[in-house]
């Protein structure tokens, strides 16, 4: 498969065409920002962390019976996935207080919830990815009635999934967010990234912050923390 041109770049990844029909590759970069592109930085050796671990995570969802847009890594920090046209909703999955949940209702950060919530956020840079519900979704046209249940009960099996896998290597699945693209003929697959800039993911006992709120909030030891998830999941050479 040849590299082309690049067709977009985006805060973390960088996405190029291919001579295959339907593919293209993504580029994984150590590029970081927080609070809608507001604060800026590097975390060293992200992108390499964030592409395998996705890959990863793919691969166990796939077998899961959740179709991805995995097809396969290239290098390091490369992967060839399915062309897909983006669902402009950021789905958020939270199973435990935290973030902009936490400020928003007054709930103490870390508070189990009683079950879990699925939310969306438009996706939009420019009015910062705002909350909204199914009817925005539907009355705005970013998704149909049947895609919107078709993402909610991938989310759901994703979210069991990977609550499981995190805690098999010491680490509580807090939140994370995912989003879902549009093949040429309407399939909804699960697309974009799974990775320690998309969840929060803390130790099991420690409660110790191993994603990108060390970096958000100035925690320290950041790239500790990438590499530390990318050590217990046992993706480390
Ligand atoms: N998240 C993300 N991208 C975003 C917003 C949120 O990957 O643009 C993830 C975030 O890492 C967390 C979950 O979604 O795991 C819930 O985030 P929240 O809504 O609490 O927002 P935040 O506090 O990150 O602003």
């Amino acid at each position: 498969m040849k590299k082309l041109e690049q067709l977009y770049e985006g805060k973390a990844k960088k996405v190029f065409a291919t001579d295959e029909d339907g593919v293209v590759i993504v580029d994984y970069k150590d590029d970081a920002t927080a609070f809608n592109g507001e604060k800026k930085g590097t975390i060293m050796g992200k992108g390499v962390v964030n592409n395998k671990m996705s890959n990863y995570v793919f691969g166990l969802l796939e077998k899961d019976g959740v179709p991805t847009h995995f097809i396969k890594e290239l290098s390091d920090r490369e992967t060839a996935v399915k062309k897909v046209s983006i669902v402009p909703l950021e789905v958020i999955v939270r199973n435990v207080a935290a973030g902009s949940f936490s400020k928003r209702m007054g709930v103490p950060e870390g508070k189990e919830l009683l079950c879990p919530i699925l939310e969306f956020s438009y996706k939009n840079d420019e009015l910062g990815d705002p909350f909204i519900n199914d009817d925005y979704a539907l009355a705005l046209g970013l998704a149909t009635q049947d895609e919107i249940d078709t993402i909610k009960k991938y989310t759901r099996k994703v979210n069991e999934c990977l609550k499981k896998y995190f805690l098999s290597a010491g680490m509580k699945l807090i939140d994370f967010k995912i989003e879902f693209g549009r093949l040429p003929d309407g399939t909804i697959i699960l697309a974009d990234e799974i990775s320690p800039d998309t969840c929060r993911l803390w130790d099991v006992k420690t409660n110790e912050k191993l994603d990108k709120d060390r970096f958000r909030r100035d925690l320290g030891n950041v790239e500790e923390a990438y590499n530390e998830v990318f050590r217990r999941l046992g993706l480390k050479d």
